[in-house]
């Protein structure tokens, strides 16, 4: 009798495990629901390497970066998977999930082979401009050829869930928000200094812009730049006045203070402001009252506000990675970022909004200041390369221009010439790769047939791959030596495949994100997948990353 108890128990614990698992492999939507954030934030940092984390982390206080990092999920290696790392392809990528090879947006600017001329990557001459008389405003996303993670979110909800882009830049405001945005807003400086918008999103600027634009916040903002601590506080940087520096015009050096009522009328009035921390603040401070203006996170249907942060980007393309001044933009975006988040509690409330930050692309030491520590770098002079590429294949092939454009670190064909002269395609490209490779701080040639024709997997030609895109990339790539830029003397850029440009933050932080951080490789486009899964809605139609479940709270 005791071993029939004992037998009928055992089958009771056994079927009754047996349905516990049951239940669990059964799809469960509400799973996927329950995490539900009322709004996604997605915040992008221009310009941002990963290591400004590291390297300022001292001095950073408790609200911003070290919050997001200490309470969300920070993927310390994430990386760009293509070339060119540009401010256009890096918010696409970063929304749609896919490389240029996939959302078409494979540069900032490019010549376009079918326009016979050089496109801007947002401009779009079928729009108006809104809230401003100049043409800034005649911007659209239309050469995105595919859908951004806020899209899928607002076909997911009939259109019920909002979505509000906000970015000093156009192109930063735009393209994360995609093709079904309510509004993206972007800064038009000048003699305006107001926030503005096109009709491809509405015919008139929404009173609480209007409001914004009329408060006079711009015009408090241009006052003197000062450095935010003392000067003994930055030595994680360079000295304050160094060789490596750009500046303003109208001052003769590149030391604090910067006094901006002065230097306003010779750098672009208000435009001034995008190339100090201050246009950050702006950004903030319109972020926020986008909060209230918009009616973002106020019910159960999740909404998207993007919110890149520029002027990171044109400090560091006038003073440098290594400069005091960018040491201070990123000081203050930390209290602007601190600004954000509690506004974001305050009127979401904490535990309702899930927020990620990353950044568009990285950037490289000034090269000059790499010499003067002996590191392999160089300036590469394209102008040049151009004169002797024709002259070769003027000498070579009896033709002259055969080449109609080089751009991005492209060669594009001037198919009519080559079809006329009976010129064959492959002899070209071979030629052209032969010519290139034997030149200069060039450090490897990919031709179309050769990208086409093969697919990899690794390294700098990977990233090639990911960045080229049949239709509208040129016939030959050329991949310039590290620390190599096609720039002024002063200053950092970008663009390239290497390390320094493509190692990019990225914390996901709030609802839906638990504690924690990995050093497992992962990539830009693995960001809209990731939100999508949370979300439970569609990945962007051309999205090739992967959720990073890591992050998901169990
Ligand atoms: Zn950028």
């Amino acid at each position: 009798m005791k071993y029939f108890f004992q037998l009928i128990l055992t089958l009771f614990l056994v079927q009754n495990s047996f349905g516990q698992q049951a239940q669990q492999a059964t799809f469960n939507p509400d799973q996927d629901l329950r995490a539900k954030p009322k709004l996604v934030v997605g915040v992008v940092v221009d310009q941002m390497r990963y290591d400004y984390l590291t390297r300022f982390w001292d001095k950073f206080g408790d609200e911003g970066f070290k919050k997001l990092v200490s309470e969300g999920f920070n993927f310390r290696n994430t990386h760009f998977n293509y070339i060119p790392t540009y401010t256009g392809p890096g918010h696409a990528s970063v929304y749609s999930g896919g490389a240029p090879e996939s959302h078409g947006i494979i540069s900032n600017s490019w010549y376009d082979k079918f326009e016979k001329q050089s496109v801007y990557c947002v401009s779009d001459p079928s729009v108006e401009s809104i809230g401003t008389s100049s043409d800034a405003g005649k911007m659209s996303p239309h050469r995105m050829i595919t859908t951004s993670v806020a899209d899928e979110n607002r076909l997911h909800t009939q259109m019920r869930g909002k979505t509000i882009g906000i970015a000093l830049k156009d192109r930063g405001a735009i393209l994360p928000a995609g093709h079904t945005a309510n509004a993206a807003y972007w800064f038009h400086g000048q003699d305006e200094g107001k926030w503005i918008t096109s009709s491809f999103y509405a015919e008139t600027l929404p009173g609480w812009v209007k409001k914004f634009n009329a408060s006079g916040k711009a015009a408090e903002y241009m006052k003197p730049w000062e450095t935010l601590y003392k000067a003994s506080d930055y030595a994680e940087s360079g000295t304050d006045v160094n060789l490596y520096e750009g500046g303003f015009e109208g001052k003769e050096d590149t030391g604090f203070p910067y006094d901006l009522p002065n230097l306003k009328d010779k750098n672009g009035g208000y435009d001034l402001l995008k190339a100090t921390p201050y246009g950050n603040s702006l950004t903030a401070d319109f972020a926020i009252a986008s909060l209230d203006g918009e009616d973002l996170g106020q019910d159960d249907i999740t909404d998207f506000l993007t919110v890149s942060f520029s002027s990171t980007d044109y400090v560091g393309h006038n003073f440098g990675v290594n400069s005091r001044e960018i040491q201070d933009t990123y000081l203050r975006l930390d209290q602007d970022l601190a600004r954000l988040l509690k506004a974001l509690d305050q009127k979401v409330g904490e535990g309702n909004y899930t927020l990620f930050l990353t950044s568009d692309h990285g950037g490289v030491h000034v090269p000059a200041y790499l010499q003067s520590v002996k590191i392999p770098a160089g300036y590469f002079d394209y102008g040049k390369f151009q004169d002797s590429l024709n002259a070769f294949l003027a000498e070579r092939f009896g033709v002259e221009n055969l080449i109609l454009n080089v751009s991005n670190n492209q060669i594009f064909f001037n198919y009519e010439e080559v079809l006329e002269n009976k010129i064959s395609r492959d002899e070209l490209q071979n030629e052209m790769a032969h010519f290139a490779l034997q030149y200069g701080m060039v450090n490897k040639v990919f031709t179309r047939s050769q990208l086409e024709g093969t697919s990899y997997t690794e390294g700098l030609a990977s990233s090639v791959d990911h960045g080229y895109h049949q239709k509208r990339s040129g016939d030959v790539v050329l991949v310039l030596e590290p620390s190599v830029i096609s720039y002024s003397r002063t200053g950092s850029t970008h663009g390239s495949g290497q390390n320094y440009d493509t190692h990019a933050p990225l914390i996901f932080y709030g609802k839906g994100i638990k504690t924690g951080n990995t050093l497992e490789r992962t990539e830009i486009v693995d960001i809209a997948p990731t939100i999508s899964a949370l979300l439970g809605i569609s990945f962007p139609n051309g999205s090739t990353g992967r959720p990073l479940y890591m992050a998901f709270e169990e």
